[in-house]
């Protein structure tokens, strides 16, 4: 049990009943998984967390996760929220959100880089 986890998650009234899954995603965000990619001058952003099987994208205010987690469970009505969007609201609240800047004309070949870490995750997972 991590000293610093526990500062974390003391910071974040209200997150205990994510239980277990809100451990990984303090260490998530401890191990600076969380990263938002800013492109400019558009703004456009694009944020990823490290799950266990690599990057996946998220969009916090939709809220939308590419994991398979997030389209059986949480759109299932199972679940609240995916690992990943839960790593994204500690990385924000506690100010630990990695930002990145890019210029608009690295949109693309970031996208399509991404994308096909994307792919190669779902290819291993066998989904
Ligand atoms: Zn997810």
């Amino acid at each position: 049990m991590s000293e610093e986890r526990e500062a974390i998650k003391g910071k974040l009234p209200g997150f205990e009943k994510y239980g277990t899954k809100l451990d990984r995603a303090v260490d998530a965000v401890l191990a600076g998984g969380v990263k938002e990619c800013r492109f400019l001058p558009s703004g456009r952003r694009v944020i990823t967390v490290v799950g266990r099987l690599g990057d996946e994208f998220i969009d916090p205010e939709k809220p939308y996760c590419s994991c398979s987690n997030f389209y059986f469970r949480v759109l299932g009505g199972r679940e609240e929220t995916c690992y990943h969007l839960l790593s994204y609201k500690v990385a924000s609240a506690t100010g630990r959100v990695d930002v990145v800047e890019f210029s608009d004309e690295e949109y693309g070949p970031y996208l399509a880089a991404t994308i096909r870490d994307v792919f190669e995750v779902l290819r291993k997972s066998g989904s």
